[in-house]
């Protein structure tokens, strides 16, 4: 899978990904990372690539020219099976959903806006998908992409040492994850349930289903009506 992300912060990137899990993933080539200067593509002499708004208002807007001529760069030897991603506070909130659709694609490429934001027809000509990492703003996208980055690569086959733990993660199945515990077995005062000490199988599934239920609840309510609607022992 490639990522190809427009920023006016290259350097920013690898920055996280190129540590641990992610990390050996670019190593094994598992997935790519390739940049491109937005600023590369500005037709000034100062490499200017933003303007006031229109209509007034605080901030500057990244031009819809210099973007457009920066995506059509990214189109240079691109895969077909890509997908456009905007990040911007105003898109759809990124979910685990999304992620799987979004890793059936062989190439991601990812705009980061920065300032005020982008000029919003470079977003309907070119029919690009807005997402957003959550409801807070961030000064880039840059933060966003990683985010977004890290999400994926991790579902792609052999970057986990062991896949069994994607079928336990949270929001697999609309639940959260139960509570983990490891040594010792004691802890300030605190002891690992008991259930999880005696190696019953059978138990512990039962024993993690319940806690995964009762945290989704408490944390969750959105999450814990879907389950409760697809699965009776939610009830
Ligand atoms: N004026 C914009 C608004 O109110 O929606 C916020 C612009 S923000 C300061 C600059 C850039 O950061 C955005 O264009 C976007 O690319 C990125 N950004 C900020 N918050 C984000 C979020 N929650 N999710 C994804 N991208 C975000």
């Amino acid at each position: 899978m490639k990522f190809k992300i427009l920023t006016l912060f290259p350097e920013i990137f690898p920055g996280p990904l190129s540590y641990s899990i992610s990390g050996k993933a670019i190593k094994r080539k598992l997935f790519k990372i390739e940049t491109i200067n937005i600023r590369d593509f500005s037709k000034t002499k100062s490499k200017t690539v933003d303007d006031k708004p229109f209509g007034g208002g605080a901030g500057m807007i990244i031009k819809p020219d210099v973007l457009q001529d920066s995506l059509e760069f990214a189109k240079e030897n691109s895969f077909k099976k890509k997908k456009l991603i905007f990040l911007t506070p105003s898109g759809k909130r990124l979910n685990s959903k999304l992620i799987h659709e979004f890793i059936k694609h062989e190439e991601l490429v990812i705009i980061c806006g920065r300032y005020e934001g982008i000029d919003n027809r470079f977003i309907e000509f070119n029919k690009i998908e807005e997402i957003s990492v959550g409801d807070y703003v961030l000064s880039g996208g840059e933060i966003a992409a990683i985010i977004l980055i890290d999400a994926c690569v991790r579902l792609i086959p052999e970057v986990l040492g062991n896949r069994n733990s994607l079928n336990s993660e949270s929001f697999c199945n609309d639940l959260l994850e139960y509570p983990q515990y490891t040594k010792p077995r004691e802890w300030n005062g605190l002891e690992v349930p008991d259930v999880l000490l005696k190696g019953n199988h059978k138990e512990i599934s039962k024993w993690r289903l319940k806690k995964s239920i009762i945290k989704t609840k408490n944390m969750r309510p959105d999450l814990y009506e879907d389950y409760v609607k697809k699965n009776k022992e939610g009830k």
